[in-house]
């Protein structure tokens, strides 16, 4: 056990999606400043966790908390917006960047902050400004997310996130629908973060990434965390044979 609370804590999630139970009793936690990568399958539940972490997805049963709160127990009865509470704490970057079409990339940005969060105007446009700098794209602030490539869309999904303040990013294989040349610019404005010291949830097929900015590793398969520990460990020692194996497959495809 860690001598401090996590920052973030699964306990015992489940979630069906009619007959097909797609998590069977997940539990891990993630520390503060830490970064988890959650690694698996196709279709072993990878995103279904990552959703119900920040209330996309209402789990049937289980518990996803943060400490200092809020904290949501789920059951039958559990509504959207209970979950939705979630969303204070933790901000997602998806596979797809989800940008609205019809908004420049700073209103895409600045929406949320403005409209849900209504934050003072200038403070939130400086913020932006600021940030779309920093991943190498103030000159985009008043274009339309089409005219960019898919990997400034992405970037321009990181900093949507990071406009929300949370306290725990979580990326959905960010890099995953992008053209291989796109992958490194992404990547490198996620590790910069992890370095600063961003507590983040990773849901990556890259296992050279991975290995280099996540502290922890967690694998899953159909449903279940199989193994965690030390990124390092998990990596190249595993210690469970479907480890083992789904590694081996990655690193050898043919
Ligand atoms: P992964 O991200 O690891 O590939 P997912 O969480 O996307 O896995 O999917 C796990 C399983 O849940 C798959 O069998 C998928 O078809 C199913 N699933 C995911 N989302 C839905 C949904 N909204 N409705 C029905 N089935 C879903
Ligand atoms: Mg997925």
């Amino acid at each position: 056990m860690s001598p401090t609370s996590p920052l973030l804590f699964v306990e015992n999630i489940h979630k069906s999606f009619g007959a097909n139970e797609v998590l069977r009793g997940i539990s891990f936690s993630v520390g503060s400043g830490e970064v988890v990568a959650l690694i698996g399958p196709s279709g072993s539940g990878k995103t279904t966790a990552l959703r119900c972490l920040n209330g996309l997805e209402r789990p049937d049963q289980g518990t996803v908390g943060f400490t200092g709160g809020p904290e949501v127990t789920f059951g039958t009865k559990t509504t959207a917006k209970q979950a939705t509470v979630l969303r204070q704490r933790s901000a997602m970057v998806f596979q797809g960047h989800h940008l609205f079409p019809h908004l420049t990339v700073l209103q895409n940005i600045t929406i949320g902050p403005l409209e849900v969060q209504q934050r003072p105007k200038d403070e939130v446009i400086n913020e932006a400004q600021a940030l779309l700098n920093r991943v190498g794209l103030a000159e985009k602030a008043n274009e339309y997310p089409s005219s960019l490539s898919g990997g400034q869309q992405q970037r321009v999904g990181i900093v949507r996130a990071l406009m929300l303040k949370p306290d725990l990013l979580l990326f959905d294989e960010p890099t995953s629908a992008l053209d291989p040349e796109l992958v490194g610019e992404v990547l490198r404005v996620i590790k910069e973060l992890a370095a600063e010291g961003w507590s983040m949830v990773l849901v990556t097929h890259e296992l050279a990434f991975a290995r280099d900015v996540a502290d922890r590793v967690v694998f899953m398969d159909q449903g279940v965390v199989v193994e965690e520990g030390p990124a390092a460990q998990v990596l190249t020692e595993p210690r469970q044979e479907r480890t083992r194996n789904f590694i081996q497959r990655l690193l050898n495809p043919f």
